[in-house]
C-alpha cells in the first residue's frame, strides 16, 4: 500500500506553520525586476581582478587558508562535480494531492536535516542570465524548494564573526545545503520529474528571492539579504527547482521592517561600513532593499587580513540566538510590540551580545602559508577596534591593492 503521508502539525524544529502568512512580501517587489549574470556578485568581480592584484590572489585562496574551510570547499567542490541521476520515463504512482504532495517533500527535506523549508513558484528574475562561467542559463522549472542550513549559533557566540572561522560557518551550510539538495533533486528524478540542485558554487538561480518567496523570511538591512525569524541571518540558503507538481507557501510578516528601521546594529558594527544607516530603502531592479556597499563589503570579506571572510553582520545581528526558553519569549514580544524594538536593541548590547564568548571558541587560529599551516599574524585585529580604526585599517588595505 503506498502510504507516504507527512503527519498534520509542525513538521521540522522551527515553528514555521504558525508564522504569518502575506500575499505579499513586506517589502516591494515590482513586475519589472530582470534577471542578472552571476558575474555582477562581488566575489566573482574580485576573482576576475575587477577590484585590483591583490584581490584577485585573495578570492583564490580566502577560504581554503583556513583548515576547516579549505576540507569544506573540498566537499562542495566534490558534490558539484556528481552528475545526476536520468529522469525516469514514467512518473511514479504518487497522489497528486498538491498540498500532501509538499507536506511530504518537506518531511524529505527535514529527514535530510533541513532547519527550513519553504517552496514558491520560481520567478524568472531569479533565474540568472548567465553563471559565474559566463555560460548562458536557462531554466524552465516551475517551482523551487528552498532550504536553509543554520550556520551554528555556538560557533557564532565563541568568535568574532570575521575571525579564521568565519569562512567555515558559510561552507559548513554550503556544503550540507549541497548534500540535501543533490539528494532532493535525484529523489525527484527517480520519480519522474525534472529537478536541479542549487547550492554555493553551483547555483544557476539568485537565492535571496527565494527565501523571500517561499516564507521563510523577509528582507534585512544587509542589502539583498533575507532574515528568518528563528535563525536571525545565521544560515545560508539552497534550493531544488523542479515541475513536481507543488503547492506554494506564502510570504511572511514577522515584523521586521520596523526592527530594522530603528536597530542598525549591523550597520555600527560593519568594519567595512558597508551597509546603510538610512531609515529608507532603495528600489534597485524593481525590488526593495538597504543600499548595501558591495565593493566594500567584498574587499573585507576576500581581503581579511585577521580572519578568513567575515560574518560579523550575523554575528552581531539581535536576531543571532538560540532558539529555546527566554528567546521564545522576546520572539514573540518582537512580533506584536514595535515599540519594544528600540528596548531590545539596548537590552541586546547591554547583555553583551554580539560579544565572543571564548568558552565557546573550538577552533585552532590557523593559515596556510606556502604549503604549510601557521598561526597567523592578526586574529579578529579588524573588529577589536574602534570603528573609525576599522574603517582606517580597511581602507589602508585598499590602499595597498592600488598598488
Ligand atoms: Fe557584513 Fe562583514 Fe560585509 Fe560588513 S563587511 S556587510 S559585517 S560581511
Ligand atoms: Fe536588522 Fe538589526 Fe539585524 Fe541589522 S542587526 S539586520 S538592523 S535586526
Amino acid at each position: 500500500m503506498l502510504e507516504g503521508r507527512a503527519p498534520k502539525g509542525q513538521l521540522g524544529h522551527y515553528p514555521l506553520e504558525r508564522l504569518k502568512r502575506v500575499d505579499k512580501p513586506t517589502t516591494y517587489v515590482g513586475p519589472n525586476a530582470q534577471r542578472v549574470s552571476e558575474r555582477q556578485a562581488g566575489f566573482i568581480k574580485a576573482s576576475l581582478g575587477e577590484y585590483g592584484p591583490r584581490l584577485q590572489a585573495e578570492a583564490a585562496r580566502f577560504i581554503s587558508k583556513e583548515p576547516v574551510g579549505a576540507s569544506l570547499t573540498k566537499m562542495i567542490q566534490d558534490l558539484g562535480s556528481l552528475s545526476p541521476v536520468d529522469v525516469y520515463p514514467k512518473a511514479a504512482p504518487i497522489p497528486q494531492d498538491l498540498a500532501a504532495q509538499s507536506r511530504h517533500i518537506k518531511a524529505l527535506g527535514y529527514f535530510l536535516r533541513a532547519d527550513c523549508i519553504g517552496i514558491c513558484e520560481l520567478p524568472q528574475y531569479a533565474v540568472y542570465t548567465e553563471d559565474r562561467e559566463g555560460r548562458p542559463v536557462e531554466l524552465d522549472h516551475k517551482y523551487a524548494i528552498v532550504f536553509l542550513i543554520d550556520q551554528g549559533w555556538r560557533t557564532f557566540n565563541g568568535g568574532l564573526g570575521s575571525d579564521w572561522i568565519s569562512g567555515a560557518q558559510s561552507m559548513k551550510s554550503y556544503s550540507t545545503g549541497g548534500f540535501m539538495a543533490t539528494v532532493m533533486a535525484n529523489y525527484i528524478r527517480r520519480l519522474g520529474y525534472e529537478a536541479k540542485p542549487h547550492f554555493s558554487d553551483h547555483y544557476k538561480v539568485l537565492m535571496p528571492p527565494l527565501v523571500l518567496m517561499s516564507g521563510l523570511g523577509e528582507m534585512s538591512r544587509f542589502g539583498n539579504t533575507v532574515l528568518n525569524p528563528f535563525l536571525g541571518p545565521r544560515f545560508k540558503a539552497s534550493a531544488v527547482t523542479t515541475n513536481l507538481p507543488l503547492e506554494p507557501d506564502k510570504p511572511i510578516d514577522f515584523g521586521l521592517q520596523h526592527y530594522c528601521k530603528v536597530c542598525k546594529k549591523c550597520a555600527r558594527e560593519c568594519p567595512s561600513q558597508a551597509i546603510s544607516h538610512s531609515d529608507e530603502m532603495i528600489v534597485h531592479n524593481d525590488h526593495e532593499t538597504y543600499e548595501l556597499d558591495v565593493e566594500a563589503c567584498t574587499r573585507m570579506r576576500v581581503g581579511n587580513p585577521a580572519g578568513s571572510s567575515c560574518g560579523r553582520c550575523i554575528k552581531v545581528c539581535p536576531w543571532n540566538k538560540p532558539y529555546e526558553g527566554i528567546h521564545k519569549l522576546v520572539e514573540w514580544t518582537l512580533e506584536r510590540a514595535s515599540l519594544s524594538h528600540r528596548f531590545s536593541v539596548w537590552m541586546d548590547d547591554l547583555l553583551g551580545y554580539g560579544r565572543q564568548n571564548i568558552e565557546d571558541k573550538w577552533w585552532y587560529d590557523l593559515e596556510e602559508i606556502e604549503g604549510i599551516f601557521q598561526v597567523p599574524e592578526k586574529v579578529g585585529a579588524v573588529v577589536k577596534s574602534s570603528p573609525l580604526a576599522q574603517k582606517k585599517e580597511v581602507l589602508a588595505v585598499e590602499e595597498d591593492d592600488s598598488e
